[in-house]
């Protein structure tokens, strides 16, 4: 299995390059958008096969197509269809991943009451109620804005993204980064703690997007329906994902 990319390039003549007949080129046809000109690929666009050969015959058992921001990804399904699983890097995964240890304690909500005052005060973020010292970790790639400490946040750190994407992490123990520092997601920043205003261990994560805090838990990738179709797909997509990426 081997991947191929069509760059700047005529598909067919990659297509046929790589030895696919004419109902494999037909099948990719089919399954790619018309908007997308397979004759001649934008330059922000980008087509990626992943081409088995069994017994001399190439078939085309994944792709990966970007369109601009857009990019999805296809699994061969049966002769005639792929399954297309949507990716937009940009605005999913932006969730925090709850760890087994957590549990949500509180959610988004901008028009929260406080309960002392009576005045609305908003919660821009989630609490994960956790233990001390759990591994805090960064849920974008970015560049550290803030790592200090506030009498309410506590010990926070801010991580700026792509696309005026910003995440916060609050209330911490120790701070791991330093301001200015790259980070790339999934990167551990800090150990969770109970500083500032807080009144038990937790980790208080805050999504913004230009500079406007929304609810983090409205981008998680999207849980797919689990049927037949889609169960022999993620059976593959291991497989396929290291062509792919
Ligand atoms: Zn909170």
């Amino acid at each position: 299995m081997y991947s191929t990319d069509v760059i700047k390039d005529d598909f067919y003549i990659t297509a046929t390059r790589s030895g696919l007949g004419s109902g494999e080129i037909a099948a990719l046809k089919k399954s790619i958008p018309d908007a997308i000109n397979l004759r001649k690929l934008k330059i922000n666009e980008a087509l990626r096969l992943v081409v088995e050969k069994r017994s001399g015959k190439s078939r085309v058992v994944a792709y990966k197509l970007s369109s601009g921001k857009k990019e999805y990804v296809a699994y061969r399904v049966s002769d005639t269809d792929f399954y297309k699983l949507g990716r937009d890097p940009q605005l999913t995964n932006l969730a925090y991943p709850k760890p087994p240890s957590a549990r949500l304690s509180s959610s988004f909500n901008p028009a929260r009451v406080n309960p002392v005052s009576g005045k609305i005060s908003p919660h821009n973020g989630i609490d994960y109620s956790m233990p001390m010292n759990t591994a805090v970790i960064s849920v974008i790639s970015g560049t550290v804005m803030k790592a200090e400490y506030s009498n309410s946040m506590g010990y926070y750190v801010e991580v700026a993204g792509k696309a005026g994407v910003k995440t916060r992490y609050l209330h911490l123990n120790k701070i791991l980064v330093m301001k200015g520092q790259r980070v790339s997601s999934g990167s551990t920043i800090a150990l969770s703690g109970n500083s500032g205003r807080s009144s038990g261990p937790h980790l208080h994560y805050e999504l913004l997007v230009k500079d406007s805090p929304v609810d983090s838990l409205a981008f998680q990738p999207q849980k797919p329906k689990i049927g037949k179709l889609e169960k022999h797909v993620y059976a593959h997509i291991q497989q396929y994902e290291r062509f792919l990426d």
